[in-house]
Protein backbone atom coordinates (compact mmCIF):
# COMPACT_ATOMS: atom_id res chain seq x y z
CA UNK A 1 0.00 0.00 0.00
CA UNK A 2 1.12 3.54 -0.56
CA UNK A 3 -0.03 6.24 1.38
CA UNK A 4 -0.48 10.17 0.47
CA UNK A 5 -0.77 11.99 4.14
CA UNK A 6 -2.42 15.49 3.49
CA UNK A 7 -1.57 17.78 6.97
CA UNK A 8 -2.71 21.58 7.39
CA UNK A 9 -0.36 24.16 9.11
CA UNK A 10 -1.00 28.03 9.98
CA UNK A 11 -4.86 28.00 10.04
CA UNK A 12 -7.56 25.91 10.04
CA UNK A 13 -10.28 25.97 7.45
CA UNK A 14 -7.65 26.36 4.49
CA UNK A 15 -9.63 23.22 2.28
CA UNK A 16 -7.81 20.37 3.34
CA UNK A 17 -10.08 18.05 2.26
CA UNK A 18 -11.09 19.44 -0.63
CA UNK A 19 -6.83 19.24 -1.63
CA UNK A 20 -6.93 15.78 -0.04
CA UNK A 21 -10.03 14.54 -1.97
CA UNK A 22 -8.26 16.23 -5.55
CA UNK A 23 -5.36 14.47 -4.88
CA UNK A 24 -7.48 11.80 -5.09
CA UNK A 25 -8.85 12.45 -8.38
CA UNK A 26 -5.97 12.67 -9.60
CA UNK A 27 -4.61 9.56 -9.40
CA UNK A 28 -7.87 8.34 -10.02
CA UNK A 29 -7.65 10.02 -13.15
CA UNK A 30 -4.14 8.42 -13.94
CA UNK A 31 -5.55 4.93 -13.40
CA UNK A 32 -5.18 4.22 -10.01
CA UNK A 33 -7.57 2.85 -7.62
CA UNK A 34 -7.52 4.99 -4.29
CA UNK A 35 -9.05 4.85 -0.83
CA UNK A 36 -8.93 7.55 1.92
CA UNK A 37 -9.08 7.84 5.43
CA UNK A 38 -10.01 11.15 7.56
CA UNK A 39 -9.04 11.39 11.23
CA UNK A 40 -10.41 13.53 13.19
CA UNK A 41 -8.15 14.39 16.77
CA UNK A 42 -11.43 15.10 18.43
CA UNK A 43 -12.83 12.80 21.49
CA UNK A 44 -15.88 12.11 20.16
CA UNK A 45 -16.12 8.66 18.87
CA UNK A 46 -18.47 9.57 15.69
CA UNK A 47 -20.25 12.37 14.25
CA UNK A 48 -23.92 10.75 15.81
CA UNK A 49 -23.78 13.42 18.67
CA UNK A 50 -23.00 16.27 17.14
CA UNK A 51 -24.44 19.52 16.55
CA UNK A 52 -24.86 20.59 13.02
CA UNK A 53 -24.67 23.78 14.23
CA UNK A 54 -21.08 23.93 15.55
CA UNK A 55 -20.20 21.08 12.79
CA UNK A 56 -21.81 20.66 10.44
CA UNK A 57 -24.02 18.35 8.69
CA UNK A 58 -23.56 14.43 10.24
CA UNK A 59 -22.53 11.99 7.05
CA UNK A 60 -24.31 9.16 7.14
CA UNK A 61 -22.69 5.99 5.17
CA UNK A 62 -23.72 2.56 3.71
CA UNK A 63 -23.03 0.91 6.59
CA UNK A 64 -24.77 3.83 9.34
CA UNK A 65 -21.50 5.11 9.96
CA UNK A 66 -22.47 8.47 11.26
CA UNK A 67 -19.10 10.82 10.24
CA UNK A 68 -17.39 13.84 9.41
CA UNK A 69 -18.72 15.79 6.87
CA UNK A 70 -15.29 15.17 4.93
CA UNK A 71 -16.47 11.74 4.08
CA UNK A 72 -19.10 12.86 1.90
CA UNK A 73 -16.53 15.59 0.00
CA UNK A 74 -14.35 11.73 -0.68
CA UNK A 75 -17.27 9.76 -1.57
CA UNK A 76 -18.44 12.61 -4.27
CA UNK A 77 -15.50 13.04 -5.88
CA UNK A 78 -13.66 10.10 -5.80
CA UNK A 79 -17.21 8.20 -6.64
CA UNK A 80 -16.44 5.48 -3.77
CA UNK A 81 -18.43 4.01 -0.93
CA UNK A 82 -16.39 4.66 2.26
CA UNK A 83 -16.99 2.63 5.51
CA UNK A 84 -17.24 4.18 9.16
CA UNK A 85 -13.62 3.19 9.52
CA UNK A 86 -12.63 5.49 7.16
CA UNK A 87 -13.04 8.16 9.51
CA UNK A 88 -10.29 7.79 12.92
CA UNK A 89 -11.12 9.84 15.89
CA UNK A 90 -9.17 10.17 18.81
CA UNK A 91 -12.13 8.72 20.72
CA UNK A 92 -12.56 5.47 18.77
CA UNK A 93 -8.68 4.83 19.23
CA UNK A 94 -8.80 5.42 23.10
CA UNK A 95 -12.09 3.45 23.41
CA UNK A 96 -10.52 0.30 21.16
CA UNK A 97 -7.11 0.46 23.62
CA UNK A 98 -9.00 0.92 26.76
CA UNK A 99 -11.32 -1.93 25.42
CA UNK A 100 -8.55 -3.84 24.98
CA UNK A 101 -6.59 -3.15 28.50
CA UNK A 102 -9.88 -4.45 29.86
CA UNK A 103 -9.82 -7.16 28.68
CA UNK A 104 -6.46 -7.99 29.74
CA UNK A 105 -5.08 -7.92 26.20
CA UNK A 106 -1.78 -6.28 27.57
CA UNK A 107 -0.68 -8.41 29.65
CA UNK A 108 0.14 -6.52 33.15
CA UNK A 109 2.45 -3.98 30.99
CA UNK A 110 1.26 -0.10 31.75
CA UNK A 111 -0.84 1.14 29.11
CA UNK A 112 0.93 4.22 27.72
CA UNK A 113 0.26 6.83 24.44
CA UNK A 114 3.30 5.47 23.19
CA UNK A 115 3.35 3.15 22.10
CA UNK A 116 -0.23 1.57 22.26
CA UNK A 117 -2.25 4.50 21.55
CA UNK A 118 0.18 5.19 18.01
CA UNK A 119 0.49 1.08 17.54
CA UNK A 120 -3.35 1.36 17.55
CA UNK A 121 -3.37 4.52 15.19
CA UNK A 122 -0.79 2.56 12.86
CA UNK A 123 -2.74 -1.02 12.96
CA UNK A 124 -6.25 1.32 11.93
CA UNK A 125 -4.58 2.97 9.28
CA UNK A 126 -2.74 -0.45 7.73
CA UNK A 127 -6.14 -2.03 8.17
CA UNK A 128 -8.50 0.14 7.12
CA UNK A 129 -6.20 1.04 3.86
CA UNK A 130 -6.72 -2.05 2.59
CA UNK A 131 -10.58 -2.47 2.24
CA UNK A 132 -11.88 -1.71 -1.35
CA UNK A 133 -14.03 1.24 -1.41
CA UNK A 134 -14.91 1.45 -5.02
CA UNK A 135 -16.43 -2.07 -5.55
CA UNK A 136 -14.09 -4.08 -7.20
CA UNK A 137 -11.73 -6.93 -5.38
CA UNK A 138 -8.43 -6.01 -3.08
CA UNK A 139 -6.78 -3.67 -2.10
CA UNK A 140 -6.31 -0.14 -3.73
CA UNK A 141 -3.38 1.72 -4.99
CA UNK A 142 -2.95 4.44 -2.85
CA UNK A 143 -4.59 5.36 0.65
CA UNK A 144 -5.03 9.39 0.91
CA UNK A 145 -5.15 10.32 4.85
CA UNK A 146 -6.35 13.61 5.91
CA UNK A 147 -5.16 14.39 8.99
CA UNK A 148 -7.57 17.00 10.67
CA UNK A 149 -6.57 20.32 12.42
CA UNK A 150 -3.69 22.13 12.29
CA UNK A 151 -0.29 20.70 12.87
CA UNK A 152 1.01 21.43 16.15
CA UNK A 153 -2.34 21.55 18.16
CA UNK A 154 -1.71 19.21 21.32
CA UNK A 155 -4.35 16.70 20.42
CA UNK A 156 -2.77 15.60 17.13
CA UNK A 157 0.10 14.82 18.45
CA UNK A 158 -0.26 10.98 18.66
CA UNK A 159 -1.14 10.73 15.44
CA UNK A 160 1.52 12.85 14.16
CA UNK A 161 4.26 10.54 15.93
CA UNK A 162 1.95 7.25 14.48
CA UNK A 163 2.22 8.46 11.29
CA UNK A 164 6.37 9.44 11.07
CA UNK A 165 6.38 5.60 12.81
CA UNK A 166 4.34 4.52 9.82
CA UNK A 167 6.08 6.48 6.88
CA UNK A 168 9.21 4.85 8.54
CA UNK A 169 8.06 1.65 8.57
CA UNK A 170 6.37 1.50 5.01
CA UNK A 171 9.43 3.31 3.42
CA UNK A 172 10.48 6.14 1.45
CA UNK A 173 8.57 4.76 -1.47
CA UNK A 174 5.56 4.32 -0.02
CA UNK A 175 4.77 7.31 1.64
CA UNK A 176 4.52 11.05 0.10
CA UNK A 177 3.68 13.90 2.69
CA UNK A 178 1.82 16.85 1.15
CA UNK A 179 1.23 20.09 3.45
CA UNK A 180 -1.50 22.54 2.82
CA UNK A 181 -0.46 25.93 3.89
CA UNK A 182 -1.94 29.68 3.77
CA UNK A 183 0.47 32.06 1.93
CA UNK A 184 -1.45 35.81 3.33
CA UNK A 185 -0.81 38.68 1.41
CA UNK A 186 0.07 42.08 3.93
CA UNK A 187 -0.30 45.85 3.59
CA UNK A 188 -0.01 48.11 0.94
CA UNK A 189 2.86 46.06 -0.69
CA UNK A 190 0.90 43.50 -1.23
CA UNK A 191 3.78 40.51 -0.50
CA UNK A 192 3.19 36.97 -0.31
CA UNK A 193 4.75 36.04 2.70
CA UNK A 194 5.73 32.63 3.08
CA UNK A 195 6.89 33.38 7.15
CA UNK A 196 4.11 31.25 8.28
CA UNK A 197 4.42 28.34 5.90
CA UNK A 198 8.48 28.22 7.27
CA UNK A 199 7.32 27.88 10.61
CA UNK A 200 4.26 25.19 10.02
CA UNK A 201 7.18 23.18 8.11
CA UNK A 202 9.50 23.93 10.44
CA UNK A 203 7.01 22.21 13.16
CA UNK A 204 6.30 19.60 10.99
CA UNK A 205 10.16 18.79 10.46
CA UNK A 206 10.55 19.28 14.63
CA UNK A 207 8.24 16.43 14.67
CA UNK A 208 9.82 14.08 12.26
CA UNK A 209 7.76 14.41 9.02
CA UNK A 210 9.13 16.16 6.29
CA UNK A 211 7.14 17.43 3.49
CA UNK A 212 7.68 16.28 -0.19
CA UNK A 213 5.08 18.67 -1.47
CA UNK A 214 3.49 21.87 -0.32
CA UNK A 215 0.38 22.83 -1.35
CA UNK A 216 -0.06 26.63 -0.68
CA UNK A 217 -3.68 28.43 -0.61
CA UNK A 218 -3.41 32.12 -1.65
CA UNK A 219 -6.10 34.65 -3.14
CA UNK A 220 -3.97 35.20 -6.08
CA UNK A 221 -1.62 32.95 -8.09
CA UNK A 222 1.89 32.42 -6.16
CA UNK A 223 4.79 34.63 -7.40
CA UNK A 224 7.78 32.72 -8.47
CA UNK A 225 10.30 34.62 -6.69
CA UNK A 226 7.45 33.39 -3.18
CA UNK A 227 8.57 30.15 -5.11
CA UNK A 228 11.62 30.12 -4.45
CA UNK A 229 11.54 31.11 -1.32
CA UNK A 230 9.12 28.38 -0.39
CA UNK A 231 11.65 25.97 -2.14
CA UNK A 232 14.94 27.14 -0.15
CA UNK A 233 13.26 27.31 3.33
CA UNK A 234 11.33 24.45 3.59
CA UNK A 235 13.84 22.17 1.64
CA UNK A 236 10.83 21.23 -0.52
CA UNK A 237 11.98 21.18 -4.43
CA UNK A 238 10.50 24.14 -6.61
CA UNK A 239 8.57 21.72 -8.52
CA UNK A 240 6.71 20.17 -5.80
CA UNK A 241 5.61 23.77 -4.44
CA UNK A 242 2.13 23.62 -5.36
CA UNK A 243 -0.28 26.79 -5.74
CA UNK A 244 -3.97 26.17 -5.02
CA UNK A 245 -5.39 29.48 -5.54
CA UNK A 246 -8.84 30.81 -5.39
CA UNK A 247 -10.91 29.22 -8.37
CA UNK A 248 -14.71 29.61 -9.15
CA UNK A 249 -15.29 26.77 -8.25
CA UNK A 250 -14.25 23.42 -6.17
CA UNK A 251 -14.06 20.89 -9.60
CA UNK A 252 -11.02 23.09 -10.80
CA UNK A 253 -8.70 22.07 -7.50
CA UNK A 254 -8.15 18.75 -9.47
CA UNK A 255 -7.30 20.38 -12.49
CA UNK A 256 -5.01 22.85 -10.71
CA UNK A 257 -3.06 20.04 -9.40
CA UNK A 258 -2.69 18.55 -13.00
CA UNK A 259 -1.64 21.60 -14.48
CA UNK A 260 0.93 22.36 -12.11
CA UNK A 261 2.00 18.45 -12.30
CA UNK A 262 0.87 17.46 -9.23
CA UNK A 263 0.35 13.95 -9.92
CA UNK A 264 4.12 13.34 -11.20
CA UNK A 265 5.40 14.80 -8.27
CA UNK A 266 3.61 11.76 -6.70
CA UNK A 267 3.49 9.00 -8.32
CA UNK A 268 7.31 9.50 -8.51
CA UNK A 269 7.93 9.68 -4.75
CA UNK A 270 5.54 7.18 -4.62
CA UNK A 271 7.64 5.11 -7.27
CA UNK A 272 4.46 4.74 -9.43
CA UNK A 273 5.59 6.69 -12.60
CA UNK A 274 5.36 3.04 -13.98
CA UNK A 275 2.24 1.89 -13.78
CA UNK A 276 0.04 5.03 -14.14
CA UNK A 277 -1.32 7.08 -17.16
CA UNK A 278 -1.71 10.36 -18.23
CA UNK A 279 -4.40 11.91 -15.80
CA UNK A 280 -7.86 11.99 -18.34
CA UNK A 281 -9.74 14.20 -16.43
CA UNK A 282 -12.21 15.02 -19.01
CA UNK A 283 -15.26 15.19 -17.52
CA UNK A 284 -14.29 17.27 -14.83
CA UNK A 285 -12.94 19.49 -17.29
CA UNK A 286 -16.47 20.07 -18.79
CA UNK A 287 -18.01 20.40 -15.30
CA UNK A 288 -16.20 22.82 -13.77
CA UNK A 289 -16.15 24.59 -17.13
CA UNK A 290 -20.43 24.38 -17.50
CA UNK A 291 -20.76 24.94 -14.05
CA UNK A 292 -18.72 28.81 -14.91
CA UNK A 293 -20.66 29.39 -17.53
CA UNK A 294 -24.62 28.86 -16.15
CA UNK A 295 -26.39 31.49 -16.69
CA UNK A 296 -30.05 30.42 -15.91
CA UNK A 297 -30.57 30.03 -12.08
CA UNK A 298 -33.64 28.85 -10.46
CA UNK A 299 -34.49 29.96 -6.99
CA UNK A 300 -34.96 27.17 -4.03
CA UNK A 301 -36.42 27.69 -0.81
CA UNK A 302 -34.78 25.54 1.75
CA UNK A 303 -36.93 26.02 4.91
CA UNK A 304 -34.91 24.31 7.52
CA UNK A 305 -33.74 24.75 11.07
CA UNK A 306 -29.85 25.31 11.28
CA UNK A 307 -30.28 28.05 8.38
CA UNK A 308 -26.92 29.75 9.87
CA UNK A 309 -24.62 27.63 8.65
CA UNK A 310 -24.75 26.22 5.51
CA UNK A 311 -22.48 23.16 6.12
CA UNK A 312 -25.34 21.65 8.18
CA UNK A 313 -26.90 20.81 5.02
CA UNK A 314 -23.97 20.42 2.88
CA UNK A 315 -24.87 16.96 0.64
CA UNK A 316 -27.58 18.53 0.13
CA UNK A 317 -26.41 21.59 -1.53
CA UNK A 318 -24.17 19.36 -2.83
CA UNK A 319 -26.84 17.10 -4.46
CA UNK A 320 -29.23 20.52 -5.62
CA UNK A 321 -25.90 21.66 -7.60
CA UNK A 322 -25.48 18.29 -8.73
CA UNK A 323 -29.63 17.84 -10.21
CA UNK A 324 -28.75 21.66 -11.28
CA UNK A 325 -26.12 21.33 -13.23
CA UNK A 326 -27.80 18.69 -15.07
CA UNK A 327 -30.42 20.49 -16.14
CA UNK A 328 -27.91 23.59 -17.11
CA UNK A 329 -29.25 25.98 -14.56
CA UNK A 330 -27.14 27.73 -11.59
CA UNK A 331 -28.63 26.91 -8.39
CA UNK A 332 -30.00 30.25 -5.80
CA UNK A 333 -30.61 28.77 -2.48
CA UNK A 334 -32.72 30.84 -0.77
CA UNK A 335 -31.92 29.82 3.40
CA UNK A 336 -35.85 30.39 5.40
CA UNK A 337 -35.31 29.44 9.25
CA UNK A 338 -38.91 27.40 9.32
CA UNK A 339 -39.53 29.32 12.56
CA UNK A 340 -39.84 32.87 10.93
CA UNK A 341 -42.67 31.74 8.64
CA UNK A 342 -44.71 31.11 11.86
CA UNK A 343 -47.70 32.55 13.36
CA UNK A 344 -45.99 33.67 16.32
CA UNK A 345 -43.06 35.84 14.48
CA UNK A 346 -45.46 37.43 13.18
CA UNK A 347 -45.81 39.16 16.53
CA UNK A 348 -42.27 39.28 17.68
CA UNK A 349 -40.24 39.99 14.38
CA UNK A 350 -42.90 41.08 11.77
CA UNK A 351 -40.18 42.14 9.46
CA UNK A 352 -38.31 38.60 9.73
CA UNK A 353 -41.95 37.01 8.93
CA UNK A 354 -43.11 39.24 6.01
CA UNK A 355 -39.10 38.35 4.52
CA UNK A 356 -39.32 34.72 4.95
CA UNK A 357 -42.90 34.57 3.56
CA UNK A 358 -41.88 36.96 0.14
CA UNK A 359 -39.02 34.33 -0.09
CA UNK A 360 -41.58 31.47 0.25
CA UNK A 361 -43.71 32.97 -2.43
CA UNK A 362 -40.75 33.77 -4.46
CA UNK A 363 -39.25 30.40 -4.92
CA UNK A 364 -39.65 27.96 -8.12
CA UNK A 365 -39.68 24.90 -5.61
CA UNK A 366 -39.53 24.00 -1.88
CA UNK A 367 -37.07 21.65 -0.29
CA UNK A 368 -37.72 20.72 3.70
CA UNK A 369 -34.48 18.92 4.89
CA UNK A 370 -34.32 16.45 7.42
CA UNK A 371 -33.74 17.67 11.13
CA UNK A 372 -34.53 16.17 14.84
CA UNK A 373 -36.28 18.37 17.66
CA UNK A 374 -39.54 20.67 17.50
CA UNK A 375 -38.05 23.97 16.64
CA UNK A 376 -39.40 25.16 13.73
CA UNK A 377 -41.73 22.16 12.63
CA UNK A 378 -44.81 24.04 12.56
CA UNK A 379 -43.16 26.85 9.84
CA UNK A 380 -42.15 23.71 7.86
CA UNK A 381 -45.71 22.60 7.83
CA UNK A 382 -47.03 25.94 6.50
CA UNK A 383 -44.36 25.57 3.87
CA UNK A 384 -45.57 22.07 2.95
CA UNK A 385 -48.86 22.90 3.13
CA UNK A 386 -48.08 26.22 0.61
CA UNK A 387 -46.44 23.94 -1.66
CA UNK A 388 -49.02 21.28 -1.63
CA UNK A 389 -52.10 23.88 -1.98
CA UNK A 390 -50.26 26.94 -4.60
CA UNK A 391 -48.78 23.49 -7.04
CA UNK A 392 -45.44 24.45 -6.19
CA UNK A 393 -42.74 21.49 -6.08
CA UNK A 394 -41.68 20.31 -3.37
CA UNK A 395 -39.38 17.58 -1.33
CA UNK A 396 -39.29 16.47 1.83
CA UNK A 397 -36.44 14.63 3.27
CA UNK A 398 -36.94 12.43 5.63
CA UNK A 399 -38.18 15.12 8.39
CA UNK A 400 -39.64 16.74 5.63
CA UNK A 401 -41.44 13.74 4.34
CA UNK A 402 -42.80 13.16 7.57
CA UNK A 403 -43.89 16.94 8.10
CA UNK A 404 -45.90 16.44 4.82
CA UNK A 405 -47.64 13.34 6.36
CA UNK A 406 -48.99 15.85 9.71
CA UNK A 407 -49.83 18.66 7.12
CA UNK A 408 -51.96 16.85 5.48
CA UNK A 409 -53.71 14.63 8.23
CA UNK A 410 -54.34 18.18 9.70
CA UNK A 411 -55.63 19.69 6.58
CA UNK A 412 -56.84 17.42 4.27
CA UNK A 413 -58.27 14.80 6.72
CA UNK A 414 -59.48 17.31 9.66
CA UNK A 415 -56.76 15.82 12.45
CA UNK A 416 -56.07 19.07 13.70
CA UNK A 417 -53.81 18.14 16.52
CA UNK A 418 -52.23 15.01 14.13
CA UNK A 419 -48.58 15.28 15.04
CA UNK A 420 -45.36 13.12 15.22
CA UNK A 421 -44.87 12.09 18.75
CA UNK A 422 -41.47 13.29 18.76
CA UNK A 423 -42.98 16.70 19.19
CA UNK A 424 -45.92 16.10 21.12
CA UNK A 425 -46.38 12.88 22.91
CA UNK A 426 -49.79 13.18 23.76
CA UNK A 427 -51.38 13.95 20.45
CA UNK A 428 -54.52 12.19 19.91
CA UNK A 429 -53.58 11.35 16.10
CA UNK A 430 -50.61 10.14 15.83
CA UNK A 431 -49.12 9.79 12.33
CA UNK A 432 -46.01 9.69 13.20
CA UNK A 433 -44.47 7.03 15.60
CA UNK A 434 -41.31 6.16 17.26
CA UNK A 435 -41.37 2.46 15.51
CA UNK A 436 -37.67 0.99 15.99
CA UNK A 437 -36.06 -1.49 14.41
CA UNK A 438 -34.96 -3.64 16.91
CA UNK A 439 -36.68 -3.98 20.46
CA UNK A 440 -38.92 -0.74 21.83
CA UNK A 441 -36.65 -0.94 25.32
CA UNK A 442 -33.80 -1.60 23.72
CA UNK A 443 -31.69 0.73 25.98
CA UNK A 444 -28.62 1.38 22.67
CA UNK A 445 -29.19 3.41 19.70
CA UNK A 446 -32.46 3.49 18.16
CA UNK A 447 -31.44 4.86 14.99
CA UNK A 448 -32.61 3.80 11.74
CA UNK A 449 -29.38 3.93 10.25
CA UNK A 450 -27.39 3.05 6.95
CA UNK A 451 -28.69 1.83 3.72
CA UNK A 452 -31.71 0.08 3.57
CA UNK A 453 -34.34 -1.14 0.45
CA UNK A 454 -36.82 0.57 -0.31
CA UNK A 455 -39.58 -1.07 -2.98
CA UNK A 456 -41.98 0.59 -5.33
CA UNK A 457 -45.10 -0.12 -5.22
CA UNK A 458 -45.51 0.41 -8.77
CA UNK A 459 -43.30 1.10 -11.66
CA UNK A 460 -45.40 3.74 -12.44
CA UNK A 461 -44.77 6.48 -10.02
CA UNK A 462 -42.77 9.15 -10.45
CA UNK A 463 -40.12 8.85 -8.01
CA UNK A 464 -39.26 4.73 -9.47
CA UNK A 465 -39.31 6.49 -12.80
CA UNK A 466 -36.69 9.06 -11.66
CA UNK A 467 -34.53 6.11 -10.28
CA UNK A 468 -34.63 4.06 -13.98
CA UNK A 469 -35.86 1.25 -11.67
CA UNK A 470 -39.16 -0.07 -11.92
CA UNK A 471 -38.35 -2.18 -8.31
CA UNK A 472 -36.44 -0.59 -6.12
CA UNK A 473 -33.32 1.33 -4.74
CA UNK A 474 -31.04 1.51 -2.05
CA UNK A 475 -30.91 4.55 -0.24
CA UNK A 476 -29.15 5.44 3.40
CA UNK A 477 -31.29 6.20 6.26
CA UNK A 478 -30.78 8.26 9.66
CA UNK A 479 -34.35 8.25 11.72
CA UNK A 480 -35.77 6.83 14.83
CA UNK A 481 -39.67 7.91 13.67
CA UNK A 482 -41.62 6.39 10.66
CA UNK A 483 -45.04 7.23 9.20
CA UNK A 484 -47.44 5.16 11.55
CA UNK A 485 -48.45 2.13 9.49
CA UNK A 486 -52.23 2.60 11.32
CA UNK A 487 -52.67 5.69 9.33
CA UNK A 488 -52.01 4.57 6.23
CA UNK A 489 -55.32 3.52 4.74
CA UNK A 490 -57.27 7.25 5.82
CA UNK A 491 -54.48 9.16 4.36
CA UNK A 492 -54.57 6.67 1.04
CA UNK A 493 -58.06 7.47 0.41
CA UNK A 494 -57.44 11.27 0.79
CA UNK A 495 -55.27 10.77 -1.97
CA UNK A 496 -51.70 10.61 -0.14
CA UNK A 497 -49.68 7.84 -1.59
CA UNK A 498 -47.46 5.77 -0.15
CA UNK A 499 -45.06 4.63 -3.38
CA UNK A 500 -42.38 3.05 -1.63
CA UNK A 501 -41.91 0.38 1.26
CA UNK A 502 -39.45 -1.36 2.76
CA UNK A 503 -39.21 -5.06 2.77
CA UNK A 504 -41.75 -5.35 5.69
CA UNK A 505 -44.29 -3.67 4.03
CA UNK A 506 -44.69 -1.83 7.34
CA UNK A 507 -42.33 1.33 6.86
CA UNK A 508 -43.38 4.05 4.29
CA UNK A 509 -40.40 5.34 2.04
CA UNK A 510 -41.80 7.33 -0.58
CA UNK A 511 -45.06 9.86 -0.75
CA UNK A 512 -46.16 10.94 -3.50
CA UNK A 513 -49.23 13.33 -4.43
CA UNK A 514 -50.88 11.96 -7.80
CA UNK A 515 -52.12 15.33 -9.57
CA UNK A 516 -49.93 17.60 -7.92
CA UNK A 517 -46.45 18.79 -10.53
CA UNK A 518 -44.23 17.51 -7.83
CA UNK A 519 -45.05 16.84 -4.35
CA UNK A 520 -42.22 13.68 -3.33
CA UNK A 521 -41.49 13.12 0.44
CA UNK A 522 -38.60 10.72 1.21
CA UNK A 523 -37.94 8.96 4.38
CA UNK A 524 -34.32 8.37 3.26
CA UNK A 525 -31.66 10.86 2.86
CA UNK A 526 -31.01 10.70 -0.90
CA UNK A 527 -28.51 13.26 -0.75
CA UNK A 528 -25.91 10.84 0.71
CA UNK A 529 -25.70 9.05 -2.43
CA UNK A 530 -25.69 11.86 -5.00
CA UNK A 531 -22.43 12.72 -7.27
CA UNK A 532 -21.06 15.07 -9.29
CA UNK A 533 -22.31 13.70 -12.92
CA UNK A 534 -24.89 11.27 -11.09
CA UNK A 535 -27.43 13.67 -9.39
CA UNK A 536 -29.39 12.26 -7.14
CA UNK A 537 -33.36 11.09 -8.84
CA UNK A 538 -35.50 12.91 -6.60
CA UNK A 539 -33.51 16.42 -6.43
CA UNK A 540 -33.48 15.97 -10.60
CA UNK A 541 -36.92 15.36 -10.03
CA UNK A 542 -37.56 18.84 -7.73
CA UNK A 543 -35.54 20.89 -10.16
CA UNK A 544 -37.09 19.49 -13.67
CA UNK A 545 -40.47 20.16 -11.92
CA UNK A 546 -39.62 23.27 -10.73
CA UNK A 547 -38.54 24.52 -14.61
CA UNK A 548 -41.86 22.96 -15.96
CA UNK A 549 -39.36 19.81 -17.32
CA UNK A 550 -40.39 17.11 -15.70
CA UNK A 551 -42.73 15.34 -17.87
CA UNK A 552 -40.46 15.48 -21.15
CA UNK A 553 -37.50 14.37 -19.42
CA UNK A 554 -39.48 11.45 -18.49
CA UNK A 555 -41.04 10.60 -21.75
CA UNK A 556 -37.73 11.23 -23.21
CA UNK A 557 -36.17 8.64 -20.91
CA UNK A 558 -38.91 5.73 -20.93
CA UNK A 559 -38.17 5.89 -24.49
CA UNK A 560 -34.24 5.30 -23.67
CA UNK A 561 -33.24 9.00 -24.78
N1 LIG B 1 -36.44 13.56 13.64
C1 LIG B 1 -36.95 12.65 12.69
C2 LIG B 1 -36.73 11.20 13.10
O1 LIG B 1 -35.95 10.92 13.97
C3 LIG B 1 -36.34 12.90 11.32
C4 LIG B 1 -34.88 12.59 11.27
C5 LIG B 1 -34.20 13.19 10.07
O2 LIG B 1 -34.74 14.04 9.39
N2 LIG B 1 -33.00 12.78 9.81
O3 LIG B 1 -37.34 10.33 12.55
Amino acid sequence: MKYVLVTGGVVSGLGKGVTASSIGVVLKACGLRVTSIKIDPYLNTDAGTMSPFEHGEVFVLDDGGEVDLDLGNYERFLDATLTKENNITTGKIYQSVLEKERRGDYLGKTVQVVPHITDAIKDWIESVALIPVDGKEGPADVCVIELGGTVGDIESMPFIEALRQLSFSVGQDNFCLVHVSLIPVLGVVGEQKTKPTQHSVRELRALGLTPHLLACRSAQPLLDNTKEKLSQFCHVAAANILNIHDVPNIWHIPLLLRNQNAHHSILKQLDLLSIATPPDLEAWTRRAETFDNLTDSVRIAMVGKYVGLTDSYLSVVKALLHACIECSLQPSIDWIAASDLEDDTAQSTPEAHAAAWKTLRNAECILVPGGFGDRGVHGMILAAKYARENNVPYLGICLGMQISVIEYARSVLGLERANSTEFDEQTPNPVVIFLPEGSRTHMGSTMRRGSRRTLFQTPDCVTSKLYCNPQYVDERHRHRYEVNPDVIGVLEEAGLKFFGKDETGKRMEVLELPGHPFYVGVQFHPEFKSRPGKPSAPFLGLILSARGQLEAYLTRHQNGI
